[in-house]
């Protein structure tokens, strides 16, 4: 009955959904391992942490909309740094403890692709005071 019910939330009903060998003849292996796998890419090496362009963040894994430059701010941690998600629905917010800290993982909504985490009270100027800590090689930027 248990198993049933932890199956039942595994499944988790994200409109978008692909089987494992999907996801791996879509993505490329370095993007399957961050999106699929809640892997981290390395800081400052990204192909947008340092970018200024404005334009929409999208899913790299599904095309969702996920966050604008218009949120984006210089945290200059090594990863695109936003203060919010261009819509409150187009994240998912999942305890990680892993690494033994506590963090809060940060998804697409759509998907359930991993994207990066979101820290708060770090003291960024920003209107939120929350830093949401994206992974390049999870996003894809369509310039305005
Ligand atoms: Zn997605």
């Amino acid at each position: 009955m248990r198993e049933t019910r932890q199956h039942r939330e595994e499944q988790h009903s994200y409109p978008i959904r692909l089987s494992e060998q999907q996801w791996r003849a879509k993505l490329t292996p370095a993007e399957y391992a961050v999106l699929r796998e809640a892997g981290t890419e390395p800081a400052f090496t990204g192909e947008y942490w340092d970018s200024h362009t404005q334009g929409v963040y999208s899913c790299r894994a599904c095309g969702s909309e996920l966050f604008r430059s218009d949120e984006k701010f210089d945290s200059h941690c090594g990863w695109p740094s936003f203060f919010a998600p261009l819509a409150a629905d187009r994240v998912e917010y999942i305890e990680d403890s892993s690494l033994g800290m506590r963090r809060v993982e940060v998804r697409c909504a759509a998907c359930g692709s991993h994207l990066g985490h979101v820290f708060e009270g770090e003291g960024y100027d920003t209107p939120t005071d929350q830093r949401y800590c994206i992974n390049s090689i999870s996003v894809r930027l369509e310039a305005r």
